[in-house]
Parts: structure tokens; C-alpha cells; sequence
């Protein structure tokens, strides 16, 4: 027994039931709870939030169209229909496999018969750890909220400010970074400046402000095909993004950042250039892909540790032709779901979990105001209006509650009559907390980039 663990949290036994704990609950593992609670298991589920996040919409928030209690909903709530799942919010710190343990920050444990790893990912900056006190990924609610204060108070401080030089820094964002997460805030951005702050400043001319979007790669969006790829840089452009394309990244400053050996200075620079999984292979003592993933068998079990399962984007699984499924909050969810509904029979009945099987939705970005793009695969796309409506239609049904959705879609259609934006406040008052940079959620690591696209 760990000493340094030693409270024991485990919630009350359930009739003998058995444990099923599950790290993390994102798209992945709380599908794999909402499936469980349906079985005569008894399930805890463990977050470091109080929240579940929905990520794709994060953008929005950092762009002052969404607030951010419009994308989370507590854990509890989405789960309180379960009497047999409880929820702890604490920082899994570690497993102890032989005493089949989660031990979480401080001094407490839970016991587990059987362990779900749904921990994630974050960003990565290529082993350039100190960028990310420049350059703040967009992964969890305090990043937004401070990429949303700084974009605005840059406005602020440069109608207040007398020089053109330094009011042209004030009003510069480079997004790093061409997936659909740079897309997104690029275009966003840009509709920020161009529409809902247009009229609102008397000395600066929103308008005039710079949104550059700057990709390492030959073209943006390169999990999508050709012709999308092309579609959405000319949207963008059309929006006043540059968009610059095999322009990596040299250095990263408070100031700015510096390409092919010039320094273009910024006020925000927002990264989304790659991500590696959360360091949950560590906690098990597997050794982890070039991603920081766990490789996982077909069922989603941990090769050679009973009782332990991975799934999400902490997961290396394969598909059938053995290429590595993405991470998308889709395969997540799929997999959560796959686990939640045959766990209970290995447990019950000892019936071998079947393989998962990844069902492809599509993938899909949205380019600013009424146009998007998805690709459906076998080269079966769609672009423009009746994309975006369907991007809008899928993204409001993937919200975790009906609020939710009403509340979402109320916001939309207003913001879309009204080119308006309700969320514009700044709240990242402390000096500190004022700069994003300064608060940055992502843990960067040196592992490699995987490109970030996505599907529904
Ligand atoms: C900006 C952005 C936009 C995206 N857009 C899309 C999209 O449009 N479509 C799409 O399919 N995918 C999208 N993705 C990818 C998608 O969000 C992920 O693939 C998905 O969230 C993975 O789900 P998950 O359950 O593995 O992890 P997550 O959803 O990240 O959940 C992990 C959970 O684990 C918790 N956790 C982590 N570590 C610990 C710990 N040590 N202790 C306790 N709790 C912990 C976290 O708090 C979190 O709740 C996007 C990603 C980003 C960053």
C-alpha cells in the first residue's frame, strides 16, 4: 500500500457489483458511462473539471460568439439519471496496477475492478516548450476565455493608443497552425473585426485589422481534399485572412513571431499545430507511440495489463486496415460507447468485448459566416451554405443537453441576423491572467505532430 495514498475514496459498494472507474470525462468517457450506467455495474467517473467540455465549439468562445457556460454542462448533471455512477472531481496523478488503484492528487485512491483511460490530449510545440507561454493552444475553457480578452483588449488599447505601428501590433492575431482549428479562428476572427466591432470604436477602424494564418505544410487543411482545401483558402482570403502556406514557424516571442527569419509582430498568437496524447501510458508503464499514445488491442484493452482500457485520443487504435484512427472526438465517442455496452457482458458473463469498429461521419470545418466544407469520403463532398447548415445541424445535436441546443441555436440565429456578438467581455482581469500567454492549459511536449482534422 502507498502511504502517500492511502484515503481511501472509493465510493459505498453496490451490492457487490463490480467497479468499473473511468479517467476522464470528455467525449470518450462519458459515453462509456452513459452506456454503463444502463448495466448492473457500478461506475465512478473522475475529472479534474466539474464539467464536461465540448470541445469544437471552443473557438467560438475564444472568438466572443459563444460564452463558455453555452459548451459545458456538469458532469453530475448529465449523469444523475445513473443512481449506481458517481462522480469525483480530482487529478489522477497515477495507477497502482498491482493494488488496483487510481491514485489522484493529494492522498486519495479509488479502487477499480475495472479502468477506463479517457484522459485526451494537449497541444504540442515540436520541443519548443517555452512557445507556449507565447502561444496558448485552444484546448480547455481558460484558454479560450483568455484568447478572448486579449484579441479585445488589443482593440482597446490600440483606439487608445497614438501610434500606428504599435496600434497595427495591437490589432495583429497569427494563428499557427492550417487544421480546421486554425481555419475556424481565422475566420472567426476576421468576422469579429470586419462585422461586430465595425461600428464600435471611434479612433481605430476594426476593419483594418491583421488575421494571419500561417501553416508549415504545402496547403491548409490537408485531411481534406484539394478542392476544399482551395475553397476555404479562398474564403478566408475574401474575409481579409492572409494565408500563408510552407512558412514555418522559426521562433515564437512576446512580440510577435518570427518567419523566414523575420519577426512579424502580434498581439495574440493563438497555436494549433499538433497534439500529443495525455501522459497516461506513464501512469501504466506501457511505452507510448511517438504520440504519447497507449497502443490498444481491437476490444480497447491494454496489451498485457488485465483490467485496464484505453480509449479517445490516449488511445493508439487501428483501424482494419491497421492505420491508426484519428483523434476526433467521434472516434472517442464511438469507442466509449462500444466499451460501455460490452464491458458489463465480460464482467457478467465473460463474454469477449468484439472488436471496435470505426463508423466515418465525415469531416467537416467551418469558413466564417455561412459556408463550411466536409468530406465525406470516397470522394463524396459538399461546401458552401448547405454545408454550413449541416455543420450548424450536427453540432447543435452533438451538444450533451436540449438547453444546450436551444441555447446555441438562439445565439446563432441571432449572431447570424444580427452580425452580433454577445459574448465580448473581458473577464481576465488580474495582470497575470490577462495574457493568455501567461495561462496556457496545454502541457507541450517534443513528440511529433498529428495533424489535426476531424470528422463528425
Ligand atoms: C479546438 C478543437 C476543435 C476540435 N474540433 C473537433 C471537431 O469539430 N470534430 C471532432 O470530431 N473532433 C474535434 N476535435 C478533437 C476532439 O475534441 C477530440 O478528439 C476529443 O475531445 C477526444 O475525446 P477524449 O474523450 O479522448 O478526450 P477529451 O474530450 O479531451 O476529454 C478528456 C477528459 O479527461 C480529463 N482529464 C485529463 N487528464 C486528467 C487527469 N489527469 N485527471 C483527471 N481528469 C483528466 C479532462 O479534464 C477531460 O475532461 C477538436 C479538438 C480541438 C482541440
Amino acid at each position: 500500500m502507498d502511504d502517500a495514498h492511502s484515503d481511501d475514496l472509493t465510493p459505498a459498494p453496490t451490492g457487490g457489483l463490480p467497479h468499473v472507474v473511468i479517467v476522464g470525462a470528455g467525449f470518450g468517457g462519458l459515453a462509456c458511462a452513459q452506456a454503463l450506467g444502463r448495466h448492473p455495474v457500478r461506475v465512478t467517473v473522475v475529472d479534474r473539471h466539474n464539467y464536461h467540455l465540448f470541445v469544437p465549439l471552443l473557438y467560438q468562445v475564444a472568438t466572443a460568439g459563444l460564452s463558455p457556460a453555452d459548451i459545458a454542462e456538469p458532469i453530475r448533471k448529465v449523469l444523475r439519471r445513473h443512481p449506481r455512477i458517481d462522480v469525483v472531481m480530482g487529478e489522477v496523478i497515477g495507477v497502482d496496477l498491482s493494488g488496483r488503484r487510481v491514485l489522484l492528487a493529494g492522498s486519495g485512491h479509488i479502487a477499480y475492478d475495472q479502468l477506463v483511460l479517457a484522459t485526451g490530449s494537449a497541444y504540442t510545440y515540436f520541443g519548443h516548450d517555452d512557445w507556449a507561454a507565447h502561444a496558448p493552444g485552444l484546448k480547455s475553457i481558460a484558454d479560450a476565455r483568455a484568447i478572448r480578452a486579449r484579441v479585445l483588449r488589443g482593440f482597446e488599447q490600440a483606439e487608445i493608443s497614438r501610434d500606428a505601428d504599435e496600434q497595427r501590433r495591437l490589432t495583429t492575431t497569427v494563428i499557427v497552425g492550417g487544421g480546421p482549428t486554425g481555419v475556424e479562428m481565422a475566420g472567426a476572427i476576421a468576422e469579429l473585426a470586419n462585422w461586430s466591432l465595425q461600428r464600435d470604436f471611434r479612433n481605430i477602424d476594426p476593419r483594418t485589422a491583421t488575421v494571419l494564418l500561417i501553416e508549415a505544410g504545402p496547403r491548409i487543411l490537408p485531411a481534406f481534399p484539394e478542392p476544399l482545401a482551395d475553397y476555404s483558402r479562398r474564403k478566408l482570403e475574401k474575409l481579409g485572412v492572409t494565408v500563408r502556406t510552407g512558412a514555418p514557424v522559426e521562433e515564437v516571442r512576446e512580440d510577435g513571431v518570427v518567419i523566414a527569419g523575420r519577426l512579424c509582430p502580434a498581439n495574440v498568437i493563438v497555436w494549433g499545430a499538433g497534439i500529443k496524447a495525455s501522459p497516461a501510458a506513464a501512469w501504466i508503464g506501457v511505452p507510448p507511440d511517438r504520440l504519447g499514445r497507449i497502443a490498444v488491442e481491437a476490444d480497447l484493452s491494454v496489451a498485457g495489463i488485465e483490467r485496464v482500457y484505453a480509449i479517445g485520443d490516449t488511445a493508439l487504435s487501428l483501424d482494419e486496415s491497421g492505420q491508426p484512427l484519428p483523434a476526433l472526438a467521434q472516434v472517442a465517442k464511438q469507442q466509449g460507447l462500444h466499451l460501455g455496452r460490452h464491458l458489463p457482458l465480460l464482467v457478467g458473463d465473460g463474454k469477449a468485448i468484439p472488436p471496435f469498429r470505426f463508423r466515418n461521419r465525415g469531416n467537416t470545418a467551418v469558413v466564417g459566416r455561412s459556408s463550411a466544407i466536409f468530406d465525406f469520403g470516397g470522394g463524396r463532398q459538399m461546401k458552401g451554405w448547405l454545408a454550413w447548415i449541416l455543420w450548424a445541424l450536427i453540432h447543435v445535436y452533438l451538444l450533451v443537453s436540449f438547453e444546450k441546443r436551444l441555447l446555441v441555436s438562439a445565439q446563432w440565429l441571432w449572431r447570424w441576423a444580427t452580425y452580433q456578438r454577445g459574448a465580448r467581455l473581458i473577464t481576465w482581469d488580474t495582470p497575470s491572467d490577462s495574457d493568455p500567454r501567461a495561462a496556457p492549459s496545454s502541457q507541450p511536449g517534443s513528440e511529433p505532430k498529428i495533424p489535426d482534422h476531424r470528422r463528425i
